[in-house]
C-alpha cells in the first residue's frame, strides 16, 4: 500500500528523522492561510501516489502567501501520471546546499532489505544507477541483526566522505530510517532528497513509503491511511470483494482459481503472443458471488477484448463457477468474447449448466488460452 508524502513524514518524524514541518491543504485558501502562518517562503507539493512530481510541475516554490495560493490553485486537480491531485502539502522552503539519496527496498535477489545511498540525490535513483553506478552504495541488511551501527556509519560516510560531522548525523538518520521501515512493515522507505541546508543541517525534504499489504493487519493505524481515491478503482472493488486482483496493461482478462494457476495462465497467455489484462485469483472456495464480482471488475476495463476463465476444480466446484458465470451474464450480457476452460470437481454438471445457457466449455488449457489470445488480438497472434 502506498501512503502520501505527508503521512510518511509523520512516521519519519516519530522516529526522530529531521523533517520540515508541514500542513495539508485541499483548497488554495487553506494553502494561503498555512503559508501566512509559517511566515516564510514555502513549497507547495502535490500529494499523489506518483513519483517525479517535481518534473511534472507538482512541486512549486512560493515566496509569498499569495504565491502559495496561486501554486495550490495550479496543483490541486492537476493530473500526474494519470492521477488527479486531491491535496497539497505546504511546507517551509529550505535553502539547499546539496541533495543526496537514501532508501531501503526489499530485494528479491539477495532476499533481504537492501540499503541504497547516493550523494547524487534529487534525481531518480534508477538514473544514477544507469549513468554513475559508482555513486551508489548498496548494503544488504542481515535480518538477524538489523542495521548494525558500523553499517550505518559506512552509509553515512559514503554520503559525506569529507565531513565527519555530517557523516555521523547521516548515520543516525540511517538507523532511524531503518527503524521506521521495519516498525511500519515497509517494503520501501525513501528519502530523496536528503539535503544539507545552507545552514549546514541535514533535512529529509521528501519522504516515500510503501507498506507491505500483508503487514497491515498488524498496523491498523497505518492501514487507516489507505487512500482509495488514489488507487485503481478496479483494485479497490476487488479488495472489497475479497479477490486478489492486480490490474495489468494487456487485453486478455483472466479469471482463475489459485495464485499458481493464475501465474501459469498469464505465462501461457504471453507464450501464445497475448498480454494479460490482469492477475485475478478468485480463491479456492466455491462461491458464485465471487465470479459475478470478478466479471464485473474485468469488464469495466475498456482494454479487455476477451475473457479467459481457467478453473481447476479441487475444493472449488466448477458447477459453482458455472452458476456464477450464468448469474453474472444474465442481467448484463457480455459484449466481448469469453473462453471458458474448466476441469475437475463436478465438471459434467458445470458443462451442462453452461450449455443450457448457450456457453461452451473447453477442458484443455493450451487450446483455451490460444483461443482467448486469438479472439483478443483479432487473430494477429497465436
Ligand atoms: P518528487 O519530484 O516527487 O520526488 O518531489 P520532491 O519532494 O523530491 O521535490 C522535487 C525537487 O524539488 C527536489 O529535489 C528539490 O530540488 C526541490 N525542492 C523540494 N523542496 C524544496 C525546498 O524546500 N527548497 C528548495 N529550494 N527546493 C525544494
Ligand atoms: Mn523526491
Amino acid at each position: 500500500m502506498n501512503i502520501h508524502e505527508y503521512q510518511a513524514k509523520d512516521i519519519f518524524r516519530r522516529f526522530g528523522i529531521p523533517v520540515p514541518p508541514g500542513d495539508v491543504a485541499t483548497t488554495p485558501d487553506e494553502a494561503e492561510r498555512i503559508a501566512r502562518a509559517y511566515g516564510t517562503g514555502v513549497v507547495v507539493k502535490a500529494q499523489v501516489h506518483a513519483g517525479g512530481r517535481g518534473k511534472a510541475g507538482g512541486v512549486k516554490l512560493a515566496r509569498t502567501p499569495a504565491d502559495a495560493r496561486a501554486a495550490a490553485q495550479q496543483i490541486i486537480g492537476m493530473q500526474i501520471k494519470g492521477l488527479t491531485v486531491p491535496k497539497v502539502l505546504v511546507t517551509p522552503a529550505a535553502d539547499i546546499a546539496s541533495e543526496a539519496y537514501a532508501g531501503i527496498i526489499v530485494d528479491r535477489a539477495s532476499k533481504r532489505a537492501v540499503y541504497m545511498v547516493s550523494p547524487a540525490g534529487g534525481i531518480d535513483i534508477e538514473e544514477v544507477a544507469a549513468t554513475m553506478p559508482d555513486k551508489i552504495m548498496r548494503l544488504p541488511v542481515d535480518p538477524r541483526y538489523g542495521l548494525l551501527p558500523f553499517e550505518a556509519s559506512r552509509l553515512g560516510f559514503f554520503l559525506y566522505m569529507d565531513n565527519a560531522k555530517l557523516a555521523r548525523e547521516a548515520a543516525k538518520i540511517m538507523r532511524q530510517l531503518w527503524q521506521a521501515f521495519t516498525a511500519s512493515g515497509g517494503s520501501l522507505a525513501e528519502i530523496n532528497p536528503l539535503v544539507v541546508t545552507t545552514g549546514g543541517d541535514l533535512l529529509a525534504l521528501d519522504a516515500k513509503m510503501v507498506i507491505d499489504d500483508n503487514e497491515l493487519d498488524r498496523h491498523p493505524d497505518i492501514a487507516a491511511l489507505r487512500d482509495e481515491t488514489a488507487e485503481d478503482p478496479s483494485e479497490v472493488a476487488a479488495r472489497r470483494a475479497n479477490l486478489t486482483f492486480i490490474k495489468l496493461d494487456g487485453n486478455v482478462g483472466c479469471v482463475v482459481n489459485g495464485a499458481g494457476l493464475a501465474m501459469a495462465t498469464m505465462d501461457l497467455v504471453k507464450y501464445y503472443g497475448g498480454e494479460p489484462a490482469n492477475f485475478l485469483d478468485i480463491g479456492g472456495s466455491s462461491n458464485p458471488e465471487k465470479v459475478v464480482n470478478a466479471l464485473r471488475i474485468i469488464t469495466r476495463d475498456p482494454n479487455v477484448k476477451a475473457i479467459l476463465f481457467n478453473i481447476f476444480g479441487g475444493i472449488t466446484r466448477t458447477d459453482d463457477v458455472a452458476n456464477g458465470i450464468v448469474a453474472a451474464t444474465r442481467d448484463t450480457p457480455l459484449t466481448i468474447p469469453m473462453v471458458i476452460r474448466l476441469t475437475g470437481t463436478n465438471e459434467e454438471i458445470a458443462v451442462q449448466i453452461l450449455q443450457q445457457h448457450g456457453f461452451s466449455a473447453m477442458t484443455d488449457m493450451d487450446d483455451a488460452v490460444q483461443k482467448a489470445v486469438r479472439l483478443a488480438t483479432g487473430g494477429k497472434a497465436a
